[in-house]
């Protein structure tokens, strides 16, 4: 059991587990773009972790690069609507992958699904290391899935509470 900020989580997924989903996603990755130069785009900061474990696995040759969703600023705000942060790159042409640590509902995937789409981007694949099917409202396929997992709350390798737990090898779920 670990204790971070007021909750108590207990251990859920071991980092073999976690290495073991990552070797697979991996390899499809290969089988996929064996004639391409795909590039892999982590969305921060819950990605750093699986990004980095993925592209050492990952045998064929790539880009990568990283970007942010922050919350709209400006006038039209509601709260809700998103902005892409930190793309340096012309996609144009390209076959891309965004690489997140979780999928919950989907909403986030579905915004970085419109924003890439008017980069003119040749192909567009999501990867995703955890989903969890129960809580997914969309329709928008996920291509890549590490680990499937109920709808539960997780941290740790990447995925945090409140700013706490990135730094965990393994990973733990909300203890009741
Ligand atoms: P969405 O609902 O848009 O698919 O997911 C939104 C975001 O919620 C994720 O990118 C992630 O930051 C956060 N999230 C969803 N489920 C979990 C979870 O189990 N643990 C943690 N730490 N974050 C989660
Ligand atoms: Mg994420
Ligand atoms: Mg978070």
């Amino acid at each position: 059991m670990i204790h971070l900020h007021d909750k108590s989580f207990e251990p859920f997924i071991s980092s073999e587990e976690i290495d073991f989903a990552i070797t697979n996603m991996a390899k499809q990755m290969d089988d996929d773009f064996f004639d391409e130069v795909p590039v892999f785009i982590g969305v921060l900061n819950g990605s750093f972790m699986v990004l980095s474990d993925l592209m050492k696995k990952y045998r064929g040759m790539c880009e990568v690069n990283f970007v942010r969703m922050a919350s709209y600023e400006g006038t039209q705000s509601t709260g809700d609507v998103k902005q892409l942060i930190g793309l340096d790159q012309d996609l144009e042409g390209r076959t891309v992958v965004i690489v997140e640590d979780i999928v919950d509902t989907g909403n986030t995937v579905e915004e970085l699904k419109a924003i890439f789409k008017e980069k003119k981007v040749k192909h567009l694949k999501i990867a995703t290391l955890f989903f969890k099917p129960e809580a997914y409202k969309k329709e928008i396929k996920i291509d890549y899935v590490g680990i499937r997992i109920p709808n539960k709350f997780i941290v740790g390798y990447g995925l945090d509470y409140d700013g706490l737990g990135r730094n965990l090898p393994d990973v733990y779920q909300l203890a009741q």
